[in-house]
């Protein structure tokens, strides 16, 4: 049962379908409004020297950022959550809460681009050591646990290759190693797995993704039960300026109301377009979670609630000019699926991990991760599947005509 403080109806709700329609503030005692007002403002009347009301300046806390907040901690059982501008500028923030000189940190092999080139090319050079480690193998975790480490970060399902980390596993070798986990769970969302119910210390997001869900806005949020990792997250928050804005915190807020129920809809397309993928002549190997074929599927079934919005597929490389070309060659050919860098929004995007998200990578690592260039992102929106998967259909045979023109 998740307590509602401050929420406009029942305090005993314990479903989360209901939970993500009535999360964050009760209706605003001022004007009944029943959705937060948006408090698009900088600074606040004091009512003497030292006597404000709880805020001060939109830097520090904005009224409509803790809006979401409340709503953010609520869908994890957690007190109020923090909000970033992006979902870099939580993973960052976090970072640099967390990390001094000398400190190591045990990053997953397979994360957000944006991530590795922080770690590689920012933070290294203030002495802070990277790791990269496939979390998915708990024998290469404990190897890497025996050295001092201050963080253990990991994405599950993992972006782009949807590889996943027994996450109630890691978290307890990490704890008794000294170590924080953070488990970034964007491509999930509380709807669909709880980091922090598995024994994770921080569940990151980027709330640009599902939470927010329709390409309108970026954001980011960190979840925690720990009130000192708070405290400190938030100390350089507002020391390092990277607080989501009001606006964007209220579009996330009307984004949540709809969550679980873009997520089961997300999460039925997902399933279906692998399973076509899967039966297709044209493809090598489908990544998702929620298939029977997935090789970690009985991990999926034991920590999400389902597969997800995002799958990954590699065409077969005897197409000629390989499953690279052959990939291009569909992603220019789709209609629906539009060729973009995001995912989790309504509509269906393709990505192709190894020159938009993942471009700066080294290509080397990058391979050695299992991130073939090949590689094929889809982010199936919530249009009807059946639309979603002719429009691949049609795509594919365009692949296959042009190679056999080119075998011609
Ligand atoms: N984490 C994951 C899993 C992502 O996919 C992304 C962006 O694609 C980020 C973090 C970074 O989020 P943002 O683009 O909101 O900064």
């Amino acid at each position: 049962m998740t307590s509602l403080p401050n929420a406009s109806h029942d305090d005993s709700i314990d479903d989360f379908e209901t939970l993500a329609v009535h999360a964050g503030p009760a209706p605003d005692p001022a004007t009944g409004a029943v959705l937060p007002p948006v408090h698009q403002n900088t600074t606040y009347l004091q009512d003497g020297v030292g006597r404000d009301r709880g805020f001060t300046y939109s830097r520090c806390g904005n009224p409509t950022v803790s809006a979401l907040e409340l709503a953010l901690g609520q869908l994890e059982a957690a007190p109020p959550a923090i909000a970033f501008s992006t979902g870099m500028a939580a993973t960052t923030t976090l970072l640099l809460a967390l990390c001094r000189a000398g400190d190591r940190v045990v990053c997953g092999d397979v994360v957000y681009g944006g991530t590795v080139r922080f770690l590689e090319k920012v933070l290294a050079g203030f002495g802070v050591r990277a790791c990269f480690v496939d979390t998915s193998d708990l024998d290469a975790i404990r190897a890497a646990l025996r050295e001092p480490t201050r963080l253990v970060f990991l994405e599950s399902p993992a972006n782009p290759t949807l590889k996943l980390t027994d996450l109630e596993a890691v978290a307890a070798m990490a704890r008794a190693a000294g170590a924080v986990t953070c488990v970034d769970n964007t491509f999930l969302t509380a709807a669909l797995q709880r980091p922090l119910e598995l024994g994770a210390d921080l569940s990151l997001y980027s709330t640009t993704k599902f939470l927010e869900g329709h390409n309108a806005t970026v954001g980011g949020a960190i979840v925690t039960r720990d009130s000192e990792l708070a405290e400190r997250i938030r100390f350089v928050r507002n020391t390092a300026g990277t607080i989501q804005a009001p606006w964007e915190s209220w579009l996330t807020l009307r984004g949540i109301r709809t969550l679980s129920l873009r997520l089961e809809r997300h999460s039925a397309n997902a399933l279906a377009v692998a399973r076509f993928l899967e039966s297709h002549p044209a493809v090598a190997e489908v990544h998702y979670p929620g298939l029977e074929s997935f090789p970690q599927h009985q991990l999926a079934q034991r920590q999400q609630r389902s597969g997800g919005g995002v799958l990954a597929f590699l065409l077969r490389d005897e197409l000629p000019g390989g499953a690279l070309e052959a990939g291009k060659v569909l992603m220019a050919s789709l209609r629906l699926w539009t060729l973009a860098e995001n995912l989790g929004a309504v509509e269906s995007l393709v990505t192709h991990p190894a020159t938009m998200t993942h471009g700066t990578m080294d290509p080397d690592a990058r391979r050695k991760a299992g991130l073939a260039d090949g590689l094929v992102r889809l982010s199936a929106g919530i249009e009807r599947g059946g639309d979603l998967i002719a429009d691949l259909d049609r795509a594919l045979a365009l692949v296959t005509a042009k190679v056999e023109e080119v075998v011609r």
